[in-house]
């Protein structure tokens, strides 16, 4: 059955890739991470969900793979790959396993990626890049807190200048990974007077004295990753734990979600073409009224549209990397990437679960479980609302900058636009 749903995708994924003109390292790179995710993941996601438990094996594999840190240079022990291939293999991860997929994905964008923008010395990435990079540890981003998610400026977590170190006191909340992390990125207020310019960000070690990982959360779905919340009480931590300079904190972490998104995004087309595999290939097996349940109207046009949202997302989420790449801003590119993947991861786990019927409903399928794996691509690293401002925003801005330069005439248009975006 899954074979016939793999010739499927790759078909599809060819007619892309030829839109796109992908290189041939990222066909490599798919084939590779495909590869993985039927033989190793896909057998074990099932159980992985059902007990909650973190697939450690699996991640060693991803590991080997070069698969935890593919953006980080080869110098720091990372696969100095770039977004398109990262994106590609974290959509055939989570394919295979929507679990194993945030697990890598936190690892790559939350953990790896501003360690190693923002390290400032070489001591540091010793430290915490590079057994990072490498998976043989694993890494945490903490800026929620029970009080604010959306609202990431508000931190109420402290970090107090003590001379020689700071003391971090605080409550990060609904941390992923946190209860296998070996460090954590932490965002904590070192001058609150001047709001969220007073943030700074801190690599933090778990051992810390003062550092405590919470209860784990029991969740609606990717059971088999682990959110928690991490506690800060009196935790001394070094100067050197500083990422950038002080007052950075906010401009990390808007820039590590940026890069975080187009990770969630993808994530989110590997469920929603898991839940197109499922629906396709029981449509061609399962009879009604004497013939294929694929032979009725109403179930080709689910399919079709079911196509047509995963197609759609896939290549904002491609854009998204490629203007990544590209050294290009891609704010907007990666929010709409995000945005559109997550709604079609779950538009598709949904008529998934419709195509099945009955066996959409029950755990000895797969698509009950995709429903709820899928569910959280929407409210992660930014709700779809938040998706919807920063679009927004950036769409009114390229349109007032546009209307500086419009003729004479135009001004008040321009004007405007000025004053919306404003
Ligand atoms: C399983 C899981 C894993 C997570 N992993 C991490 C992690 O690793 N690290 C981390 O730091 N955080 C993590 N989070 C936290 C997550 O990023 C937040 O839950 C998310 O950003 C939403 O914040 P909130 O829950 O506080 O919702 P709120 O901010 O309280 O939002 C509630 C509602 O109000 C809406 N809303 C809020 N502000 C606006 C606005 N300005 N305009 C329009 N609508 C708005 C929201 O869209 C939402 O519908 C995780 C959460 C979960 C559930």
């Amino acid at each position: 059955m899954l074979g016939r749903a793999t010739r499927a995708v790759a078909r599809n994924a060819q007619q892309t890739r030829a839109f796109m003109a992908f290189a041939e390292d990222h066909d490599q790179i798919r084939d590779v991470a495909r590869g993985f995710a039927e033989e190793r993941l896909m057998p074990i996601a099932g159980e992985t969900d059902r007990l909650h438990k973190f697939p450690r094996e699996a991640v060693n594999e991803l590991a080997e793979l070069g698969f935890m840190g593919m953006m980080v240079s080869e110098e720091d022990n990372g696969g100095g790959m770039d977004a398109v291939s990262y994106a590609v293999a974290l959509e055939e991860i989570s394919r295979g396993c929507a679990s194993a997929g945030v697990i890598m994905s936190a690892n790559n964008s939350l953990y790896c990626a501003p360690v190693s923008a923002n390290a400032t010395s070489q001591q540091q990435k010793d430290e915490f890049l590079k057994p990072y990079a490498s998976g043989e540890k694993i890494g945490c981003f903490a800026l929620s807190e029970p009080g604010n998610g959306s609202d990431a400026g508000a931190a109420s977590t402290t970090a107090k200048d003590a001379g020689d170190h700071f003391v971090l006191n605080g409550t990060k909340a609904w941390i992923t990974n946190a209860l296998e992390a070996d460090a954590a990125v932490v965002f904590a207020t070192t001058d609150k007077s001047l709001k969220h310019k007073g943030i700074s960000a801190f690599v933090v070690d778990r051992s810390t004295p003062g550092f405590s990982v919470g209860a784990p959360e029991d969740k609606l779905g990717i059971r088999g990753s682990s959110t928690a919340n991490l506690i800060f009480e009196d935790c001394k931590i070094p100067k050197t734990a500083l990422l950038g300079k002080e007052g950075d904190g906010f401009k990390i972490a808007m820039q590590t979600l940026d890069g975080g998104r187009i990770g969630i995004a993808a994530q989110a087309c590997g469920i929603a073409q898991a839940s197109l595999d499922i629906a396709a290939t029981y449509a061609a097996e399962r009879q009604a009224f004497g013939k294929p349940i694929k032979a009725l109207y109403a179930i080709q046009e689910k399919l079709s549209k079911m196509a047509c949202q995963l197609e759609s997302a896939r290549l904002l989420t491609w854009r998204a990397a490629a203007y990544k790449d590209a050294g290009r801003n891609y704010t907007k590119e990666a929010a709409m990437a995000k945005l559109v993947a997550s709604e079609a991861a779950t538009y598709n786990a949904h008529q998934a679960i419709q195509v099945l019927g009955g066996m959409g409903y029950v755990s000895d399928m797969p698509a009950e479980r995709y429903y709820r794996d899928a569910r959280i691509t929407e409210i992660y690293e930014g709700t779809s609302e938040i998706q919807h401002v920063v679009v927004a925003l950036n769409l009114l801005k390229e349109y007032a900058a546009e209307a500086t330069t419009l003729p004479a005439g135009s001004k008040d248009e321009g004007h405007a636009a000025q004053e919306i975006a404003a």
